[in-house]
Order: C-alpha cells, then structure tokens, then sequence
C-alpha cells in the first residue's frame, strides 16, 4: 500500500492507495501530459496546473505516493538482485528446508529472499511468479536517473550518461528535471498489460 497525498483548492488530504490505484494515477497522469517523476524511495509525484475560472490564473495541483514502508535507499546488491528478477522467469519455490526465489540455473539465498518479500519489494502471485512491485520500479528507475554531477556552473549530468550545460545551475536543472519526467512517462507508457494484470491479481 502506498501513502497518498492530494492538493487541491482546500489544502492537502491524506489517504492510501493500492498499487493498481497507483497504476491507475500514473496512466491518467500520462493520458492528460501532466508532469511526473518517480522517487528513489519508491514513490512518484504528479503535478498539473489547472485553470480557475473566475480568476483565470493557473492553479498548481499534485498527487504524491510514497510507500507505506519505506524502502530507504536501496543498495547495489539489491538493485541487482531486483534487475535480475524483472528479466521474468523468477519464481517462488518452497523446498521442505526453505523458501527461495529461483531461476532456471540459480536461487536467491533464503535470507535474502525473505528480506525482499518483507520489504514488499517483490510479490508472488497464485502461481508462484515473482515480479517487482510498483515501489521497486518506481525506485530502481529513480535510481537509474539521480543526478550524478554538476553544480553552480551550468553542467549537470544524470546517472545515464545524459548531460546538460546550461547558462545557470539553475537552468542546467531544470533540463535535468525535465529529463526525469521524460523517462519516467516513458516508463509508464512501457508498463504492458500483463504487469498491470499481476498487479490486479496480487493479494
Ligand atoms: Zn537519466
């Protein structure tokens, strides 16, 4: 479950979110170009500006989802672990001395397994398929994205290679911004109905 927060006209209200709602959000998000962009703790926030018809002004609103647990900063170990997973053959197997996640050729130690279950960063469906969750993509792809250099004098550089010099520090990130809204629409966009069908189907 996520932790949802919306701001309208009133102030902000608080609620929580199951990950198909969240789904959901972002594709709405996507459908209309609002602004989004995905957050290393697993979480994403949409902003839009919508016209007030009296004053004629522009009016900003956003919607934020962040994980219930928090997924902190994941380390390299388990971003490997994770982009292993999502290749789509990992499945969850009970053995009479253990419970692992395996491969066709290999298995994720007990420990390690049951540490990405607890921490809600893999789910299992009825049949046994494991798949990232929505905070674990939304993470990685944040992750995949952080700012990686750069400063006051106009350069900036994102973790994938992309660079941006800029007349300001100020301009340079804001082209990294926009960088991230990019991948991270195009990230929605790639979301296929087969994942968004074991999203539906996860207890
Ligand atoms: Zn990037």
């Amino acid at each position: 479950m996520f932790r949802e927060t919306v701001t309208h006209a009133g102030g902000d209200s608080k609620g929580t979110a199951s990950e198909s709602h969240v789904l959901m959000l972002l594709r709405r998000a996507l459908n209309r170009g609002y602004r989004m962009e995905a957050t290393r703790t697993g979480g994403a926030s949409i902003r839009w500006t919508r016209v007030d018809l009296t004053t004629h002004t522009h009016v900003p609103r956003s919607i934020t989802v962040e994980p219930e647990l928090s997924l902190g900063d994941l380390d390299l170990a388990t971003r490997t672990l994770l982009a292993r997973i999502d290749v789509g053959d990992a499945r969850y197997v009970a053995h009479p001395d253990r419970y692992v996640i395996a491969f066709e050729d290999a298995e994720i130690a007990p420990a390690e397994t049951a540490r990405l279950r607890t921490r809600r960063l893999v789910a299992v469906d009825a049949r046994g398929r494991v798949r990232l969750t929505m905070a674990a993509r939304l993470s990685l792809l944040a992750h995949d994205h952080r700012q990686a250099g750069g400063g006051a004098d106009g350069f900036a550089m994102c973790a994938c290679g992309f660079t941006v010099s800029a007349p300001t520090g100020q301009a340079a990130d804001d082209v990294l911004s926009n960088h991230r809204q990019t991948v991270t629409a195009s990230f929605v966009g790639s979301i296929d109905a087969s994942y968004a069908a074991a999203i539906s189907s996860t207890r």
